[in-house]
């Protein structure tokens, strides 16, 4: 399994692409990408490999954007399907996640959201996770970064995730426990991915990610590093 994101002045598509493929070394049952572009989210994803993922995308939609996200799935909670394959959105649709690893406690969080009135389209703990990111932010009224953090303080289990807000398309927030997580700097544009092969030809400044850290990566600044368990986050 692998993710790849990234943003930037570049088309994100080639790279997310090549990046998966030189991932696939990692095992995966699923691929999927999204696609933002200032206007329109753009989703493929299909169980199988990079292959036919390429061939869906680009026989099914447009494929531009400055941000995006890829990822390749292999499954611990839901069948391979193509519903099951990772991006997730958030109910509202702002909202996109890649997810690596397990939500253990996910059942008893979604629960919670189902009370809540959220409703879900998949199997996976990562469309919960994504909802729970959701809801902290509309309940504490905080940023994206702030939301995954509270979020994460409330999760069993083990993860590397790149989400963003469509609303704030600058910026990806990245977290990592268990699963590795590199991000790569450039000039202006920043690369994340599971290793450092699908940003290699682009830059050899890459920062990694330790267990329980999180960073928030933004055009034109600086990366913001903390610890998961940290209250401080802006
Ligand atoms: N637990 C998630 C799922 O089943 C992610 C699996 C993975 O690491 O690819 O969808």
């Amino acid at each position: 399994c692998g993710i790849v994101g990234y943003i930037g002045h570049r088309d994100a598509y080639p790279i997310i692409i090549k990046g998966l493929q030189r991932l696939e070394y990692r095992g995966y049952d699923s691929a999927g990408v999204v696609l933002f572009d200032g206007e329109n989210m753009r989703l493929a994803k299909t169980k199988g490999k990079v292959e036919d993922l390429k061939n869906k995308a680009e026989s099914t939609m447009p494929t531009n954007g400055k941000l995006g996200l890829g990822h390749t799935r292999w499954a611990t909670h839901g069948v391979p399907n193509d519903i099951n394959s990772h991006p997730h959105f958030s109910n509202s649709g702002d909202l996109a996640i890649i997810h690596n690893g397990i939500i253990e406690n996910y059942e008893s969080i979604k629960k919670a959201l189902v009370k809540r009135g959220y409703t879900f389209e998949s199997d996976t703990d990562t469309e919960v996770l994504v909802n729970l990111i959701e809801e902290v932010k509309k309940k504490e009224g905080v940023k994206l970064g702030k939301a995954v953090q509270i979020a994460l303080n409330q999760v069993v289990g083990a993860y590397a995730i790149a989400v963003f807000d469509k609303n704030k398309p600058d910026e990806i927030v990245v977290a990592k426990l268990g699963s590795p997580l590199a991000i790569g700097i450039g000039e202006n544009e920043y690369f994340i991915a599971s290793d450092a092969s699908p940003f290699i030809e682009f830059t050899n400044n890459a920062v990694y990610l330790e267990d329980e850290e999180m960073a928030i990566v933004r055009i034109g600044k600086e990366i913001k590093m903390r610890k998961i368990k940290d209250d401080a986050i802006a």
